[in-house]
């Protein structure tokens, strides 16, 4: 469906904010614009739900989590980036693989099944779009994905 993407991102950033803990600080930079993509809207509730707990649960206390979108030509970049401990760079592309978890005993008392990821990127995929992250140890992480925007119709084409 097309949808209104910035009022969408907000709403979810909302949820989060009202149960975050008092020692995380968020930043949205989102523009004031509307932006349309097309998506299904329950999915990518649920990638961002992923991405946005993964980032709280890896955050250190007082660390800060951005938000941030970029348009470019055909399709919109969200970024998401905490101050967590990082993934070290020969594993940064193995975490959208099924059940991988970065050093077990590490993230064991943080729970998950390591799925999150691996779904995420199967909903981007099936839209069209691309995942990634960036990453530096004991610096934090930046998890990227895009989505296509709805092309602005020109006048006087059919
Ligand atoms: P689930 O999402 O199924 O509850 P999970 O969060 O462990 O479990 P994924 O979301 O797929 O699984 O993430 C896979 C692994 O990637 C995590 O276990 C963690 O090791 C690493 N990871 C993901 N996001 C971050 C992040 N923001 N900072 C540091 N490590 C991360
Ligand atoms: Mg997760």
């Amino acid at each position: 469906d097309r949808v209104e993407f910035t009022e969408f991102y907000h709403h979810i950033i909302d949820r989060f904010e009202m149960n975050k803990e008092e020692g995380i600080t968020f930043e949205r930079n989102l523009p004031k614009e509307t932006i349309y993509v097309w998506m299904d809207k329950d999915k990518i509730t649920q990638v961002m739900d992923n991405i946005i707990s993964n980032a709280i649960k890896y955050s250190p206390e007082g660390g800060t989590i951005r938000f941030k979108t970029q348009k470019f030509y055909n399709k919109l970049q969200i970024s998401v980036s905490d101050e967590g401990m990082g993934i070290p760079a020969e594993k940064v592309d193995k975490i959208f693989d099924r059940f991988y978890r970065v050093d077990k005993a590490r993230t064991r008392k943080l729970g998950g099944t390591g799925l999150g990821l691996a779904i995420a990127r199967e909903m981007i995929e099936a839209h069209h779009g691309q995942i990634w992250a960036e990453s530096k140890e004991n610096k934090g992480t930046t998890v990227h994905f895009t989505l296509p925007l709805v092309k602005k119709k020109r006048r006087g084409s059919a």
